[in-house]
């Protein structure tokens, strides 16, 4: 989870850049669950709902955009 170093409630992943959000996977938008979320278009990326799933568990937040099974 070391992508994940510096994700608070109120601040994205040290990682996390105009250029790229960690969360994103690497895409020019924050994710951060606390702010933004997953836009309805990317819910479906695994790779995004993997790194999301994380940041929900270090921050203690519910998952919103988890998949029912
Ligand atoms: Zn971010």
């Amino acid at each position: 989870m070391n992508k994940l170093a510096g994700l608070t409630k109120v601040d994205c992943a040290i990682g996390c850049t105009a250029e790229g959000c960690v969360i994103a996977d690497g895409r020019p938008h924050c994710m951060h669950p606390c702010k933004s979320g997953v836009p309805f278009s990317f819910k479906e990326d695994p790779a995004i709902q993997k790194i999301y799933a994380d940041a929900c568990t270090v921050l203690g937040v519910q998952n919103k955009h988890l998949v029912e099974q």
